[in-house]
């Protein structure tokens, strides 16, 4: 037996087995996707360094250097 609470709206709730949960730890479906919207919300109100790319560099894919090593003259 599995006994916890909620830590959305503090609901407690008792299951046999963490399958019985799927939403575990939260009691519903409902509860996870709020806190995944605070997850979101927090994520987004911390400034972090914009990720910079290259477009150049971004869409062309590396390319091997172009070797004339097979050009021969005999
Ligand atoms: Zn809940």
């Amino acid at each position: 037996m599995i006994q916890g609470r909620c830590p959305i709206c503090s609901k407690p709730f008792s299951i046999d087995r963490i399958e019985d949960l799927p939403t575990f730890p939260f009691c519903s479906e409902r509860c996870r996707l709020v806190d995944l919207g605070r997850w979101i919300d927090e994520s987004y109100s911390i400034p972090g360094p914009p990720a910079e790319l290259d477009p150049d560099q971004a869409d062309a894919p590396p390319r091997p250097p172009e070797s004339n090593g097979r050009a021969r003259e005999d």
